[in-house]
């Protein structure tokens, strides 16, 4: 198949050495004996790859990214994955999605042209926000994972609300879209092309009518699929895409907050997609360290070996998934931290619910906060304003 050979040409599967260290270092592998990276490369090399093809192992991978730091032969394997997935969904394969594919469904609906949605419901008055201006903040799902997790008591929509008020704290007063899109970072990742572009298109159109020039992301998978995925299917974008933790850390800002203090240990836990995948590893843990008195320890992995927080893309969420995220949670206890930190609203949600596992019996029961609340929370405030 013409795709399969373009598949392993563009990622470099061609100069797989068989070494295995992608297995070795795959947290899937570790506790799912029955996956594997460098099997599921030899078999697609081999023209065997249609019989995994037909399992829910084509579904299995992460795209945490993990393998590719310690793969020798610079085999892009997320990209690989990705590529094969989108060959066998257009022969009729489908991920195994968790929650009943509703979030695939809430996607795919999102992609009619004619969609009405109440997007804007949450903002409160005390926040600032403009018609017109050169910054925009893309909001992403978090109204539908506030809705969807509500018995978890992640509220999301917090994060989108302090993002807004740190924006505001920065002299900035962000444009919002009323008619925005899910980015479509989960339809690229299980194969869904189309819809993907159909999303991406979408919102590319309300971007420009905004005419903003920087784009500002709260969540690491709108910010990855902005930065590396919407250029390569559309070209160079005509508007800047910055992370919040570099808005704030990057000086891009006249106006540089002081945050106030915050006597407790935390420790950071790096989101596959904002640190493996965008090498966003210190802007995160300057801001927590620029609040007063915050203590920053480090769990066993970290940075480039940071854990996955074990689901991604709603797909495939297993005993392997539960398992990865209890041995995260185990090393956040292990810091002794007090809050555990992350800036990902899907890793806060899935490390929430694999904590709440009642057969754990609150064991490894930790508080877990967003990036952008924490330092919300942390402005002074006569900017904070709740
Ligand atoms: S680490 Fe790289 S070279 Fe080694 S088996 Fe995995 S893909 Fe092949
Ligand atoms: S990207 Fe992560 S989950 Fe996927 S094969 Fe590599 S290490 Fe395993
Ligand atoms: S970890 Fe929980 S919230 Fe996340 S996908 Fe699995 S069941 Fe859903």
């Amino acid at each position: 198949m013409d795709e399969i050979a373009e598949a392993i040409k563009q990622t470099k599967a061609y100069y797989c050495l068989d070494c295995g260290k992608c297995t070795g270092n795959c947290p899937v592998s570790l506790f799912d004996k029955a996956y594997s990276p460098r099997v599921m490369v030899k078999s697609v090399i081999l023209g065997e790859g249609e019989k995994l093809g037909k399992t829910r192992l084509l579904w299995s991978c992460l795209s945490c990214k993990m393998c590719e730091e310690r793969c020798p032969s610079d085999v892009q394997y997320i990209e690989f994955q990705r590529r094969i997935r989108g060959v066998y969904r257009d022969l009729g394969q489908r991920e195994f999605c968790s929650h009943g594919g509703a979030f695939q469904s809430l996607m795919r609906i999102m992609t009619a042209p004619k969609l009405k949605q109440n997007r804007l419901g949450w903002l409160d008055k005390d926040l600032s926000v403009s018609k017109r201006g050169e910054d925009l903040y893309f909001v992403g799902c978090l109204p539908y994972f506030d809705a969807f997790f509500e018995d978890l008591n992640v509220h999301t929509l917090n994060t989108a609300r302090s993002t807004i008020r740190i924006m505001n704290g920065l002299g900035i007063k962000p444009m919002l879209l009323e008619n925005e899109r899910c980015c479509g970072h989960d339809m690229l990742w299980a194969g869904d092309e189309d819809n993907f572009k159909r999303l991406a298109e979408h919102n590319l159109k309300e971007i420009e009518k905004s005419r903003a020039k920087r784009v500002v992301f709260s969540c690491p998978e709108g910010y990855r699929t902005f930065k590396l995925d919407y250029p390569r299917y559309f070209g160079k974008l005509k508007f800047e895409v910055l992370h919040l933790s570099e808005l704030m850390a990057g000086g891009s800002s006249q106006n540089p907050l002081s945050l106030g203090r915050l006597n407790k240990a935390v420790t950071y836990h790096d989101p596959c997609r904002l640190g493996r995948h965008m090498g966003l590893y210190d802007p995160p843990r300057e801001l927590l360290k620029s609040i007063g008195d915050l203590e920053l320890r480090e769990m066993y992995h970290n940075k480039h070996t940071a854990l996955c927080c074990g689901t991604s893309a709603w797909m495939n969420c297993d005993l392997a998934s539960k398992q990865i995220q209890m041995m995260r949670l185990r090393e956040a206890k292990q810091t002794g931290a007090q809050i555990l930190v992350t800036a990902c609203p899907k890793c806060q949600i899935h490390l929430t619910c694999a904590m709440k596992d009642t057969h754990l019996g609150g064991s490894l029961d930790i508080e877990i906060r967003d990036l952008a609340t924490l330092v919300a929370d942390s402005l002074p405030s006569s900017k904070r304003k709740k």
